[in-house]
């Protein structure tokens, strides 16, 4: 059996299994896609200490670093099912290649998705204009006009975030009414350049084949389809958790979210969880990576107290 074993290759896993590694003991790491998110991502400039990189080059620099290891990586590879330690005192994890893997410890990186519009344009310009992030993305856009889509409380967070970056801000929100805390929608209303939609429901993002030009919605009360010339679409209507496959395995929050303990500890003993994929707020890559590391290190301690020397 691992004495470690991964699930998930992003920033978060690829910290879990360098520190494990890095006490010589057994680790290994299992991901559908080694590099995770990074991989979608263009440029990133809040990775601290490297003012600018490219997502491919990360996720091609954190494999390497696994490497250097003595790391069981196993790429494109699903699981599909966590089993807590059973009479062997091992937890199993069962792969959608009906593979089945034994470890002492399990930590959990499985990360988490945007949700998209799934309207023509979306997936086109993605990384052109189309951005989900506005810590990463927002000052990319300084001094124009972008466009939030949600107004949820991430919705109207990302407004009020970016019109102090960019130009003009236009929120469109599907229901009647923003859904956000009073207290954002106080402070978004306060605000001079940005501009609140309601009723409004996005049908088509527009470009000139490289950026984003416009993008179109549609009033729900009257029925007319309006245009809206910007430079930028962040959309905030919602992270989904890579969780669905641990429901009944591991506590999750009501939002799918794993968890966690301040040592990264999961309902389950023995079973740990790092990154997107959890509780813990603020999806970003340098947390992700922190929280990862400190997911091994809490794992290294629960095998040194817990199993014979
Ligand atoms: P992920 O990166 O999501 O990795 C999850 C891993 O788990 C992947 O390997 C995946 O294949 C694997 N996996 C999922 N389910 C399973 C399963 N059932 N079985 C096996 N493996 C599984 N953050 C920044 O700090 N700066 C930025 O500039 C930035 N820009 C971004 C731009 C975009 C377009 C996106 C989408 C995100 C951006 N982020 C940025 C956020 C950042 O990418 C994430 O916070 C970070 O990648 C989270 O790391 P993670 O390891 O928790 O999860």
């Amino acid at each position: 059996p691992f004495d470690v074993l991964v699930v998930g290759g992003g920033p978060a896993g690829a910290a879990a299994a360098i520190y494990a590694a890095r006490k010589g003991i057994r680790t290994a790491v299992v991901s559908e896609r080694f590099g995770g998110q990074v991989l979608d991502t263009m440029s990133i400039e809040n990775f601290v200490s490297v003012p600018e990189t490219e997502g491919p080059k990360m996720a091609a620099a954190l494999e390497q670093h696994v490497r250097r290891y003595d790391v069981d990586v196993m790429d494109l590879q699903r699981a599909e099912r966590l089993l807590p330690m059973g009479d062997d005192g091992l937890i199993a994890l069962e792969l959608a290649s009906g593979a089945s893997l034994k470890a002492k410890t399990v930590v959990l990186s499985t990360g988490a998705r945007w949700r998209t519009m799934d309207v023509p344009g979306e997936a086109e310009y993605r990384n052109r204009g189309v951005a989900y992030c506005p810590h990463c993305d927002g000052p990319l856009f300084k001094g124009k006009r972008v466009a939030v889509i949600g107004g949820g409380n991430s919705g109207v967070e990302a407004a009020i975030d970016l019109a102090g970056i960019v130009r003009h801000v236009t929120l469109l929100e599907f229901e009647g009414g923003l859904r956000a805390d009073e207290v954002l929608q106080r402070k978004l209303r306060s605000l001079g350049n940005v501009t609140v939609i309601t009723s409004a429901q996005t049908t088509q993002v527009l470009g000139d084949g490289s950026r984003v030009e416009a993008l179109v919605y549609t009033d729900r009360v009257g029925g007319d389809s309006h245009r809206v010339e910007l430079d930028g679409v962040f959309v905030q209507i919602g992270l989904l958790p890579n969780t669905e496959w641990l429901r009944g395995a591991v506590e999750l929050s009501p939002r799918g979210e794993i968890v966690v303990d301040d040592h990264g500890r999961t309902s389950v003993p023995g079973v740990f969880a790092a990154g997107d994929c959890t509780t813990v707020p603020y999806k970003q890559i340098v947390i992700a990576m922190g929280e990862g590391s400190r997911a091994a290190l809490a794992a290294f301690d629960h095998l040194i107290r817990s199993s014979a020397p």
